[in-house]
């Protein structure tokens, strides 16, 4: 059975997509079987990894409202090891057509229960709100995972998000964990990063992952070239730090503390 992880965060810009195509990409070369699937209408994961819009049948849109759809006809293989849900612009409509569906916050995790047993991980990348789609990859996640761009009020600005998680366990997913929070963006030249950086890790304690991702330019031409960073240039600081990022992960949620629940608590 995979692990089904959500990378989530309100805010917009603060490298959710970078992080789940990196991480996704770092993952598949470790010889673990990814899904990535693209809860976000604004598909920036989907044009980044490639996949062009006249080449989707069916994508993530359809498989949350259409009960009839098998997961596995609406996965497209992007790359070794590595499959990708796509998105469509059709979704921003998914954020109200589901508004009167009974079990509305449940479609994605029922959805992908068809392809859970295919994968070693399956990764969401959520949309820039606290809405149903959001909502939908909250539920359907095992751990969620959280990138905090380094700048101003980034802690204040995780306390919405946080409180958010709190509902959806108390009402949803009482197992829900926390695969991590780290730093995205981070500027070696301003003490601000270093000050957020020190805050962040402070507050999550044992649950900060202390690979921090540098503000690398190279990260941001990488999608316009339909390239992952490790192929578009993988000596970039920004690809050695998504490299170390995956490792990280990799070792804390395959490790014995994490499979027998010793970790990844919110408190
Ligand atoms: P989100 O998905 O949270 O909205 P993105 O991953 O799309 O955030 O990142 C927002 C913008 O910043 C994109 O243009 C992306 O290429 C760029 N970006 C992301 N991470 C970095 C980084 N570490 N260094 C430089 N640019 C980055
Ligand atoms: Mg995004």
């Amino acid at each position: 059975m995979s692990l089904v992880i959500a990378v989530a965060n309100q805010k917009g810009g603060v490298g959710k997509t970078t992080s789940c195509i990196s991480i996704a990409a770092a993952i598949a070369d470790r010889k673990r079987s990814v899904l990535l699937v693209d809860v976000d209408p604004q598909s920036n994961t989907t044009s980044g990894l490639g996949v062009k819009r006249n080449s989707i049948e069916l994508s993530s849109y359809d498989l949350l409202l259409d009960d009839s759809i098998d997961a596995s006809d609406v996965v497209h293989n992007v790359r070794k090891n590595f499959d990708l849900i796509p998105a469509t612009i059709d979704l921003a409509g998914a954020e109200i057509e589901l508004v009167p569906l009974l079990q509305r916050e449940h479609k994605l995790r029922q959805a992908l229960a068809a392809v859970r047993d295919k994968y070693d991980y399956i990764i969401m990348d959520c949309p820039p709100s606290l809405g149903l789609l959001t909502l939908n990859g909250l539920v359907a996640a095992e751990a969620v995972l959280v990138p905090v761009q380094a700048e101003y009020y980034a802690l204040e600005g995780l306390m919405q998000l946080f409180s958010t998680l709190d509902i959806v366990r108390k009402t949803h997913n009482p197992k829900l964990k926390l695969a991590g929070v780290f730093i995205t963006m981070f500027d070696v030249r301003t003490q601000l990063s270093q000050q957020v950086k020190d805050e962040v890790a402070w507050y999550f304690a044992d649950n900060f992952l202390k690979t921090v991702v540098p503000r690398n330019v190279r990260l941001s031409e990488a999608p316009s070239h339909s390239q992952t960073i490790f192929e578009y240039d993988k000596r970039s600081k920004g690809a050695k730090a998504y490299a170390r990022l995956a490792d990280e992960l990799l070792a804390k949620l395959e490790s014995r503390d994490w499979q027998q629940g010793k970790i990844g608590h919110f408190d």
